[in-house]
């Protein structure tokens, strides 16, 4: 990740970067208990917006509901959250495209291994739109680790602490020689990669695992079901073998941090023709633009 730009949101206000630092005796530093997400943040000169600012509030609430942190709903509105948002890109006037990391860490000093009725703080920078996987055609290779079930630490709430078992996967999948790692569940299903969605493509049907696949419900994975919807493409959510993605058309991957990206071999097996299909070029372009602006689905928030 790229370093934060220097005004940082922390506990109540903002703060220079290197200011903003959690205690080593909180339960975020001790057990990586919390919870965070990653918007977009568009920027054009003077106009910024964000892309499905209320999904990922929504999807920070839930997952704050699944690990038990209570004290965030009520403390946190929708609007409250928007307010630091448009704070945080004002301070930072950023130049060009960003990612805004929003992070609710349990701030108790040593309680133990529990979380309900502590105290929370919410962190929120920016930095660099840079993604994490190569956009123009990137090599997977299928992990060795399995993705943690959701009886263990569920994949739908985004639980810094679960990040290990990303770290691992992609850690090997780069010593490998790889760009990302696929993550299996514990039956041999594909789940996805590291920290993005994954879709294949199979004559004119689009498939993705589907949200019971101990998968993350990826904020531009629910995008693409919609686009891929509108543009009369099929598209199954299902539970897909590894070998599925070995005789794909297509393979591609959705992300905050991955955008829209082709896969262009997986396992030292090439995909279709070795470059990016056409469902994912298309999509892509989609996507790229719904970023930007929005008006048909309500997915752009103006941040002044
Ligand atoms: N899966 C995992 C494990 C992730 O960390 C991410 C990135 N947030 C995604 C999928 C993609 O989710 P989104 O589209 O909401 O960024």
């Amino acid at each position: 990740m790229a370093e934060p730009h220097p005004h940082v949101y922390y506990r109540d206000g903002l703060v220079p970067a290197k200011e903003a630092t959690l205690s080593v005796a909180t339960s975020a530093v001790l057990y990586g208990l919390s919870v965070y997400t990653v918007f977009p943040v568009h920027v054009d000169g003077a106009t910024r917006t964000a892309f499905r600012l209320a999904d990922h509030y929504r999807r920070l609430v839930e997952s704050c509901r699944i690990i038990g942190i209570d004290s965030f709903e009520g403390e946190w509105s929708f609007d409250r959250f928007v307010s630091v948002a448009v704070e945080l890109v004002s301070a930072n006037a950023p130049a060009s495209d960003v990612y805004v990391r929003a992070t609710v860490h349990v701030d108790e000093s040593i309680p133990g291994t529990r979380v309900r009725g502590c105290r929370t703080i919410l962190s929120m920078f920016a930095y660099d739109a840079v993604p994490i996987v190569p956009q123009d055609g990137m090599r997977l290779k299928t992990s060795t680790w399995r993705r943690i079930p959701d009886f263990a630490i569920p994949s739908r709430a985004k639980v810094n602490g679960a990040y290990v078992n990303s770290v691992l996967a992609k850690q090997d999948a780069i010593d490998a020689g790889y760009d990302d790692a696929i993550f299996l569940d514990g039956a041999g299903h594909v789940c996805e990669l590291s920290a993005a969605n994954i879709f294949l493509v199979r004559g004119r049907t689009l498939i993705t695992p589907d949200v019971s696949c101990d998968i993350l419900d990826g904020i531009n994975r629910r995008t693409l079901l919609t686009l891929a919807g509108e543009d009369g493409i099929r598209v199954v959510e299902r539970t897909v073998d590894l070998t599925e993605l070995y005789i794909a058309d297509e393979v591609f991957v959705t992300g905050t941090s991955a955008n829209v990206a082709p896969v262009v071999e997986v396992d030292g097996r090439i995909v279709g023709d070795g470059t990016q299909g056409p469902i994912c070029e298309a999509l892509r372009k989609r996507h790229a633009s719904a970023l930007r602006s929005d008006e048909l689905h309500g997915w752009v928030t103006s941040l002044g």
